[in-house]
């Protein structure tokens, strides 16, 4: 039994698939960008939660991910923290300077993607990172504007982003990293063709995908989008 399954089973960490990198106790044990993990000590983030421990290394290791941990857990900065990272380290080492999307994540709500939103540019402070903000409630225009003027990470519901794309030329082709919180209530208010509709407009991403629950029917969804999906629960083996 090694070091990494004792710290597993420690924390609660329930993991399935291959080549699993072990959690990590400490955010300066990852390589992230310095300034991330100062924007991190800012927002008062000592340690990383469980969640945390065992998706960022995962996610840096560019594997897809199902994820299933409590409300509350920091599943958000799960996420957050490998794409600020891949989109400040992608623009650093770029000399083009005509930016675009390398990251995209879809909520169900409005109001969840302005939390995730507002939580991305609190990390990403001071980073060469920009988000777009793609929901319903404001013009499209200027949406779509901000997207024109180069940004790394759009934040958007499954509906508005479909407007966009099908009404817009929106160049997507770039994007590395997909991903999908609260997958299972974006299916529950029907967003699942548009899910798919988005994902098909994306050139195999990296997929982070989280649920509440992690039903048959969401690992269908998960494996038809990535191969080698790593699925990680916290606190309870099946959920
Ligand atoms: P959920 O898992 O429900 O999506 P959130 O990602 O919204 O939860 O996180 C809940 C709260 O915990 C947020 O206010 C967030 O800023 C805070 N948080 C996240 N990670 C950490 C951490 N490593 N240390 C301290 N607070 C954290
Ligand atoms: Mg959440």
């Amino acid at each position: 039994c090694d070091q990494a399954e004792l710290l597993r089973k420690k924390l609660e960490i329930y993991v399935k698939g291959d080549v699993i990198p072990a959690p990590v106790l400490a955010f300066s044990s990852c390589s992230l960008p310095q300034k991330l993990l100062q924007n991190m000590e800012t927002a008062g983030y000592g340690m990383p939660t469980p969640v945390q421990m065992q998706v960022i290394p995962a996610a840096l290791n560019g594997k897809s991910l199902l994820v299933s941990a409590d409300t509350g857990s920091g599943k958000t900065a799960s996420f957050l923290i490998p794409i600020i990272s891949v989109c400040a380290n992608f623009v650093l080492n770029n000399f083009s300077n005509h930016r675009k999307p390398l990251a995209v994540v879809l909520t169900p709500t409005r109001e969840l993607c302005i939390q995730v939103e507002d939580q991305a540019k609190t990390l990403g402070k001071g980073l060469p990172f920009k988000t777009a903000l793609v929901v319903g409630g404001d013009p499209m225009a200027r949406q779509l504007y901000r997207i024109q003027q180069g940004v790394e990470l759009i934040v958007g519901t499954p509906g508005r982003l479909i407007d966009l794309l099908t009404k817009h030329d929106i160049d997507l082709n770039d994007v590395q990293i997909f991903g999908l919180d609260e997958v299972d209530c974006m299916l529950q208010r029907g967003f699942r063709d548009q899910v798919m509709q988005i994902f098909r407009a994306l050139s195999k991403p990296q997929v982070l995908m989280y649920s509440a629950t992690i039903s048959q029917d969401i690992e269908k969804i998960a494996s038809s989008m990535a191969t080698d999906i790593i699925t990680v629960s916290i606190g309870k083996p099946n959920r």
